[in-house]
């Protein structure tokens, strides 16, 4: 059989791990697995790992980007047997054992697959184009541009429907990222935007939270759920359940059975899915997830792994798979390492999830929290919020950043880095 390299990765007589995708999954892996007897070669399209909980707010102009992505070099700097490459996945070859990058052909004793999910648009190819998803920090950074150019638009425009169509804001999506970013957008609109621009009349803002089920954040308490609508309905969000939006033209939203909404930024947050890795598709289960045993192998190919949101993996108590959220991906990762660690496969163990809880933030003071035995909203949900976020942020000059930024914020009631980023000078 070929033996494939990218330039400057020579074989060593260790066994070789590739690992695709450094999210919380691929991330904890080789950490882990660090000077523990392989060589490794980590994958990313990216050169850095990404904060995705926090997306939201950089989009609110509350984080600068650098805040809540750690570049991968700096992660492992000085580290050897670790190789890093940027480069894209294109194909598994698993019969041969290697894998096709843009970078080249890559041999493997063992392939992880940790590439996580992107935006799943539900075929609504007017919504994937004129939409704003926030699945990357390019993608957060995007939105506060188009946010922030719409209140500039808005300030010039004479025709007043024009007008209230740059103020309108709609999010699709009711989990976490649609509920945090409705509160966040409607504390911009009363703390923030009058002041920065007193020629706009901001009670003619109006910020929709358009959900397609019967409640918000489905994947918590009904407590929670309705607690976090209420919320959201106090500082002025209108939310719209059962409410299923159809298309988009950049313009107009059409809703079923309901009037449409003008509206110049429309925030997709409506739901995720995995694309089908080339090579790989025989394994996929729904949603574009590749199925796997307890043990995240694929059933067939020899030492091939899949973890985190692109793996699909049934429990005794999740029969339909993991929720896609980070600690599953981070708890997996670990038990794929402690593993892969032990030279008997006789003596691995299978994947068992433990759900630390969950939770999700409206406002100031204002958050819900869903622990195993506990549940709990308003000031205590939001610092609990806050400390568990700042805590698993990467690095100590990231946490203080963050812990700054959200400090002064709080005591200012400002966010400062409301800057429209540009490339050249037009
Ligand atoms: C806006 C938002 C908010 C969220 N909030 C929360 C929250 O509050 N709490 C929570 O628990 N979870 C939250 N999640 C979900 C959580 O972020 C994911 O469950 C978690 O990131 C999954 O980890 P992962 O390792 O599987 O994949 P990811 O973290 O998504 O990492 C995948 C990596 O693979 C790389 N990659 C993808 N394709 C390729 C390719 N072809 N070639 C090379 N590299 C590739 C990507 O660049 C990325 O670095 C949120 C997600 C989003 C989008």
């Amino acid at each position: 059989m070929s033996d494939f390299n990218l330039p400057n990765i020579q074989r060593t007589e260790k066994p070789r791990l590739v690992v695709v995708g450094a999210g919380f999954g691929g991330l904890k892996l080789v950490w882990k697995l660090m000077n523990k007897g392989f060589q490794i070669i980590l994958i990313d399209r990216h050169n850095y790992h990404q904060f995705q909980p926090l997306y939201y707010q950089v989009a609110t102009a509350g984080l600068e980007p650098s805040s809540i992505s750690f570049p991968l070099r700096k992660i492992f700097h000085k580290r050897k047997d670790i190789h890093i490459r940027m480069a894209r996945l294109e194909r598994v070859h698993h019969a041969q054992k290697y894998i096709q990058t843009d970078l080249g052909k890559l041999s493997y004793d063992h392939l992880v697959i940790a590439t996580g999910v992107g935006t799943n648009f539900f075929g609504m190819e007017n919504i994937r184009k004129n939409a704003i998803p926030m699945k990357s920090v390019g993608e957060a950074l995007f939105l506060r541009n188009r946010i922030l150019n719409c209140f500039e638009n808005a300030i010039n425009e004479k025709d007043e429907g024009q007008k209230a169509s740059y103020l309108n804001i709609v999010v699709v999506g009711g989990g976490p990222t649609g509920v945090e970013v409705s509160g966040a957008l409607s504390e911009m609109r009363k703390y923030v935007l009058p002041g920065d621009f007193p020629e706009l009349d901001f009670s003619q803002m109006k910020i929709t939270l358009l959900e397609a089920g019967q409640r918000l954040l489905a994947g918590m308490s009904e407590r929670s759920s309705a607690k976090s609508k209420q919320y959201l309905e106090r500082l002025g969000v209108k939310v719209s359940l059962e409410t299923m939006v159809e298309d988009y033209d950049g313009e107009t939203i059409s809703i079923k059975d309901h009037q449409p909404i003008h509206a110049k930024t429309l925030i997709w947050a409506a739901g995720v899915s995995g694309s089908t890795i080339a090579g790989l598709e025989e394994f996929q289960a729904g949603a574009g997830r590749i199925k796997v045993d307890r043990y995240s192998r694929l059933e067939g190919p020899e030492n091939v792994y899949a973890l985190g949101d692109i793996s699909y993996m049934e429990e005794e108590h999740f029969p339909k798979g993991h929720p896609q959220v980070a600690q599953v991906a981070i708890q997996q990762g670990n038990n794929l390492a402690n593993n892969l660690k032990k030279k008997d496969v006789k003596n691995w163990k299978p994947f068992s999830y433990k759900d630390l809880g969950s939770m999700a933030t409206v406002g100031r003071n204002l958050a819900v929290c869903d622990l195993p035995l506990l549940s709990f909203h308003g000031f205590f949900a939001w610092v609990f919020w806050l400390a568990v976020h700042l805590f698993q942020i990467l690095g100590v000059k990231n946490k203080l950043f963050v812990f700054l930024n959200w400090t002064w914020s709080y005591f200012t009631f400002d966010q400062s880095l409301r800057l429209i980023l540009k490339q050249g000078d037009k």
